[in-house]
């Protein structure tokens, strides 16, 4: 499979080079250069399959033959072995026609596990065979650093540096990611917000000059590839429990950065019978307004209940307008330079389209509580902060009662305790792998907001 940059003026790369390298040159994402497509009857007969089998029919075509089957299986069956649910992404339901789909049952309790750690080993995988050492640089606001750091620990062929907002993430957050042992980790607390963290990960991208060529700088957010692939295969999986391909679906989606919710609308686009698509968003709503009312402004960053979807942009949404402008990279690669000065409309026909598939709605924190509280009071069932934004989203945009709602559950409430408290809930306790997540060592180092300073800890650390 080929991948093109959605700016039009980057090398077309096969899958190797797409997983180990970030933006394209032209400042764009990568994405297929044509996606596969199935039947009705190629979906249906994936029914029966356990998780780890379905991900490797969905996965197979984006990876072409850069990897051999045996290989490429064996990665995925240990990926989702080490999730606590024998069915990987389990439904639960939560009324009538009604699931939280929970993606929260791999190592670090949040979604992002699913690709990343898948990611750590497909990395480990290629540059063992290429005999080359890859470096990661990420920014997180909780979720990503951690299960990026559980994905890579093991790899010799990889350094891992996590920076994120000093006193901005949960402590349960935190702890995951400064707990957890390995040689080749490094976590970093930035006097600074997430946005600050970001900007200095976009600027080592800039200029890799520190790493000496000696070095491949490897992406680990969002705008990886790779970590999008990943995601595509639990909306089959959904589908295919509650009576899909035969019967549409829909979706709410807890939204931050656009890449879980882009992923089921490549899922759309490749056969699995989709009605709809709901960007639940936070008080940071941008998309919202984007999709809403067809304008695109930057607002100041909100910290909310739910950090994971603390954002000023959404860079994967890029992606989507790709498709909304004809795939017309040079078009595209116009409007994104004036997105980021000015505020923009985008092409009033091609955002009609989206809406046929897509809808929004933004919620605050008093409704998120709200919410959380209300379906504990009727199900017992204990949301998360995100979660619960999928799923009050769910209910004040559902099109028709027909049709399943799926929201996606996005994290463990025990990683967001203090929306539970809000709530008048009493916090969970932690799972069984991490019971002692509060007695183990931790290990960070405070850091300026300084791309400098960050720029030669990372060199004097990795070439001592
Ligand atoms: C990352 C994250 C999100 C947002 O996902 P995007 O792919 O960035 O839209 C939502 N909820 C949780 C718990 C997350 O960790």
């Amino acid at each position: 499979m080929k991948y093109i940059s959605t700016r039009g003026n980057a090398p077309e790369l096969e899958f190797e080079d797409v997983l180990l390298t970030g933006l394209a040159s032209d400042g764009g994402l990568y994405v297929p250069k044509e996606l596969p497509h199935y039947s009705l009857d190629e979906i249906r007969s994936w029914r029966d399959l356990p998780y780890a089998e379905l991900a490797f029919k969905v996965i197979k075509p984006f990876v072409g033959g850069a990897i051999e089957d045996s290989a490429l299986q064996s990665m995925i069956n240990d990926t989702y072995a080490g999730f606590a649910h024998n069915a990987v992404a389990p439904l639960a339901q939560i009324d009538n026609n009604e699931y939280v789909l929970e993606l929260f049952q791999g190592p670090t309790l949040a979604f992002k596990d699913f690709a990343l750690q898948l990611l750590g080993r497909l990395l480990d995988h290629v540059l063992t065979k290429r005999n080359e050492r890859g470096v990661i640089i990420g920014a997180t606001s909780g979720d990503t650093g951690s299960a990026a750091i559980e994905g890579c620990k093991h790899s010799d062929r990889l350094d891992i540096f996590i920076m994120y907002p000093h006193n901005r993430v949960s402590e349960v957050q935190r702890r995951q990611m400064t707990t957890i042992k390995g040689d080749n980790v490094y976590n970093l607390a930035v006097e600074g917000n997430f946005d600050d963290c970001q900007g200095m990960l976009k600027a080592c991208f800039a200029d890799q000059s520190f790493l000496k060529g000696e070095r491949r700088l490897i992406a680990v957010n969002s705008i990886n590839w790779a970590r999008i692939m990943a995601q595509v295969v639990y909306y089959f999986y959904a589908s295919l429990n509650l009576g899909g391909p035969d019967r549409d679906m829909a979706f709410s989606v807890p939204t931050g950065n656009f890449g879980d919710i882009f992923a089921g609308y490549l899922a759309h686009k490749m056969g699995l019978p989709v009605k709809q698509l709901i960007v639940a968003t936070n008080k940071n709503d941008i998309l919202h307004r984007a999709i809403s009312q067809n304008k695109y402004e930057k607002h100041p960053l909100a910290q909310t209940l739910s950090p994971s979807m603390d954002i000023v942009v959404s860079s994967n949404f890029e992606r989507l307008l790709f498709d909304v402008y004809g795939r017309d990279g040079a078009a595209l690669s116009q409007l994104m330079q004036k997105m980021n000065t000015e505020t923009v409309e985008f092409d009033a026909q091609g955002m009609a389209a989206v809406r046929q598939l897509f809808d929004s709605y933004s919620v605050d924190d008093d409704v998120t509580c709200e919410t959380i509280k209300q379906l504990y009071g009727e199900t017992g069932y204990l949301l998360d902060p995100h979660t619960a934004i999928g799923v009050k989203a769910a209910r004040e945009c559902r099109r028709d009662a027909k049709t399943p709602m799926i929201t996606l559950g996005t994290a463990h409430p025990v990683k967001f305790t203090q929306a539970i408290e809000k709530a008048g809930l009493e916090a969970p306790k932690l799972p069984h792998h991490l019971q002692d997540l509060f007695e183990r060592e931790e290990r960070f180092t405070v850091m300026q907001n300084d791309l400098d300073e960050l720029k030669s800890f990372v060199a004097k650390t990795i070439f001592a």
